[in-house]
């Protein structure tokens, strides 16, 4: 069979030392909060080793010493002593394996709360890059593959090298020349296991990377049903899955023909090794220098040299597997959230609400530059309004306001102070932002109401829903605010959705407002219902109207223009219908 290669896309980071201690250095301290467990579980691994050894000391030593002698109560008394040595390793034995699992269940719970901490302080941009599917993967399959090695990593590791270096003592003791020479074929074993490990560890990481895969192509779709549904696609999807499905087994397949290779030469030599006993054994009987008993005692001891190597063998293959899936783990847990709160950070409880935007460009990572010197003001309480044809960058300069991302040049400042003056939490909070699509989630009306102020009260938050024109709606249902709205919110229609929205934002009371297309994917009816209630939420507070359709900004204080990232014109309606400009081209267009 020709020899495997794990597809490229695998990044092949070097294995140093350096590294290992690195990543091994930070996984080490998720056993600090589980120490005493930690400690209970490798000390019964250790006695479970330790007394499993002794046996065939004991049984030699009837054999060899009270046999001859004919000492019957010596040798009853050995057999008393095997029964208890059994039912203490027994008992050792469970309670390693009961709480050597919960040890590496509770670690496993420790990173994944760290890891979804992490994941809600990454910025819009990580988001943009990484697949949902991906993500998820690393927080549900990769983790439970460390928890594995979690538990079984230390106590394989303590328990076999007890095991073995106090067969190898018992040997000796026993029959020096017997051991030494059974001792040649070592290096050979530990050859052959070093040089599988790579191949292992990239196999086993590009495996991580198809599962991820496959969530994600699950997500996609399952997300997209409808699309896929309306479109006649199913079939498409089915074959798109079967692409990754069979990717990843592929690299499956490629990691079990080196597994299988490695196993059968260590199968090999671990067979050959306990030949080897027999077989010298033999010979130094015949020169006088051991004994039968020696021999056969040597014989069961064999077990206790190789199984510890198994388990060794074990080990390395399973840290192999949670190497890949920690280094996943441990890579996202590295990435430093790129936008984060100055030291010296501003807090503040509200904005007067003054909006000057300076001189602002800005790209996203791996794009040209979407706007160009960009600068428009809002005076507190105002309505400015931003229009321009789609992918001007409306939206992006949106999203710059409340420093989803994070601008190049020039500055925002609100009440005179930059943005990235602020602590990000105030400025969040202070602003409120209602988009084309809301975001509903899979919960209870009142829960995504809740969203916006989860410690408003039942009336403050009946009142938001009063004020945003959803509150006789909710209360026609059965379940009033109880009702659950879906995923997405499927069960609700975009006006009741959009309406929902507005309340939340009505709850948070920002002090400053964006509102990006709020009623473009609206149709009349639920349009007037919802401008309505975003009205009623422009009172006394700076907003930015966002949209293409022109009808709804004629009223605005200042419009500003954009086009492709740059603002070409502004004034008010009057002023540049009057201009005869790019403004009035727009308008003409849409022909209101
Ligand atoms: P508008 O809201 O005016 O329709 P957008 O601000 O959404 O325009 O988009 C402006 C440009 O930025 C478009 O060319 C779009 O392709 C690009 N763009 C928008 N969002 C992202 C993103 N997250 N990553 C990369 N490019 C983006
Ligand atoms: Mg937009």
């Amino acid at each position: 069979m020709p020899p495997f290669h794990f597809s490229d896309d695998v990044e092949k980071k070097p294995l140093t030392w350096e590294y290992i201690r690195k990543v091994v250095g930070n996984f080490v301290h998720y056993y600090h909060p589980h120490i005493g467990l930690f400690r209970l579980s490798v000390g019964c691994a250790l006695v479970n080793s330790g007394l499993t050894i002794l046996v065939p000391l004991l049984v030699y030593r009837a054999f060899q010493i009270y046999l001859p002698a004919k000492n019957y109560p010596m040798i009853w008394a050995v057999i008393g002593a095997i029964l208890v040595l059994m039912i203490l390793t027994s008992a050792a034995s469970y309670i390693n394996v009961r709480f050597g699992h919960v040890l590496g269940t509770r670690m496993e719970a420790d990173m994944r709360n760290d890891l979804f901490r992490h994941l809600q302080k990454l910025s819009f941009s990580y988001f943009d890059r990484e697949k949902t599917g991906h993500i998820m993967s690393r927080i549900t399959n990769d983790l439970t593959m460390i928890a594995e090695l979690a538990h079984h990593g230390p106590e394989d590791l303590l328990s076999s090298t007890l095991m073995f270096i106090g067969g190898c003592a018992i040997m000796l003791y026993l029959n020096p020349l017997l051991t030494l020479i059974t001792w040649l074929p070592f290096p050979l074993i530990l050859f052959w296991g070093y040089m599988f490990q790579g191949k292992m560890r990239t196999g086993f990481r590009a495996a991580r990377r198809k599962v991820a895969e496959i969530n994600s192509r699950v997500e996609n779709s399952i997300q997209g049903i409808r699309e896929v549904k309306s479109f006649n696609n199913e079939r498409r999807e089915i074959s798109r899955f079967r692409q990754v499905n069979s990717r990843y087994r592929h690299v499956r397949e490629g990691i079990f023909s080196v597994m299988a290779m490695f196993h059968s030469g260590l199968q090999f030599f671990i067979h050959g090794y306990s030949l080897l006993f027999v077989g010298v054994g033999i010979i130094l009987t015949g020169y006088g220098k051991a004994t039968v008993v020696e021999v056969m005692t040597f014989f069961m001891y064999s077990k206790y040299i190789t199984m510890p190597m198994f388990r060794l063998v074990e080990f390395a293959e399973q840290f192999h597997m949670a190497l890949s899936a920690y280094e996943r783990f441990y890579e996202v847990l590295q990435l430093k959230p790129e936008i984060e709160d100055k030291p010296d950070a501003v807090k503040a409880d509200s904005f007067r609400g003054e909006l000057s935007v300076e001189h602002v460009s800005f790209k996203y990572s791996g794009t040209d530059e979407i706007l160009h010197d960009v600068s428009l003001k809002a005076e507190a309480g105002r309505t400015v309004a931003l229009v321009g044809e789609s992918g001007a960058g409306k939206t992006t300069l949106g999203a710059l306001i409340p420093r989803f991302y994070e601008i190049h040049s020039g500055s925002i400042k609100i009440d005179g102070i930059d943005i990235r003056d602020y602590e990000l939490r105030s400025l969040r909070k202070n602003i409120g932002v209602v988009r084309q699509t809301p975001f509903l989630f899979d919960s209870t009306i009142r829960d995504n109401i809740m969203f916006g102020n989860p410690d408003a009260t039942e009336e403050e938050m009946i009142e938001a829903a009063k004020e945003a024109n959803i509150c006789d709606f909710v209360m026609s249902l059965p379940q009033g605010f109880d009702s659950q709205v879906g995923e997405h919110g499927v069960r609700l229609s975009g006006g009741q959705k959009q309406r929902i929205a507005i309340a939340r934002v009505f709850l948070k009371k920002p002090s400053l407002l964006i509102f990006d297309e709020a009623t473009s994917a609206l149709d009349n009816e639920s349009e007037s219902l919802v401008q309505e209630a975003l009205e009623k939420l422009c009172k006394g507070r700076t907003t930015i109207i966002i949209a293409h359709r022109l009808s709804t900004v004629k009223h605005a204080d200042v419009i500003y223009c954009l086009r492709d990232g740059k603002v070409v014109e502004h004034g008010s309606h009057a002023e540049l219908l009057a201009k005869n400009g790019y403004y009035k081209m727009l308008y003409e267009m849409h022909t209101f």
